[in-house]
């Protein structure tokens, strides 16, 4: 098992909701797989889920929408 890179606890695989504060609007990507530290909560991603979530808001943050809500599996195919 992962330990967290914060206070070397357990990480579980959890999905969570990633959060994008951004200068004009507000995305959240609701279901996204990741490791979530029993013991302090730290939130971390896999590299694959960390670039999908990068896709993911470089492509909501040129919608017009001030608050964009999507869920991560609808989102697998962003190339
Ligand atoms: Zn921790």
């Amino acid at each position: 098992m992962n330990e967290c890179i914060m206070c070397k606890g357990n990480l579980v695989d959890k999905k969570t909701n990633f959060i994008a504060d951004l200068e004009d609007c507000i995305i959240i990507v609701k279901g996204v797989p990741s490791q979530v530290c029993s013991q302090c909560g730290e939130v971390s991603y896999s590299h694959e889920v960390a670039a999908q979530l990068e896709k993911i808001i470089s492509r909501m943050k040129n919608t017009m929408t001030e608050i964009a809500v999507v869920q991560y599996s609808n989102t697998a195919c962003i190339a």
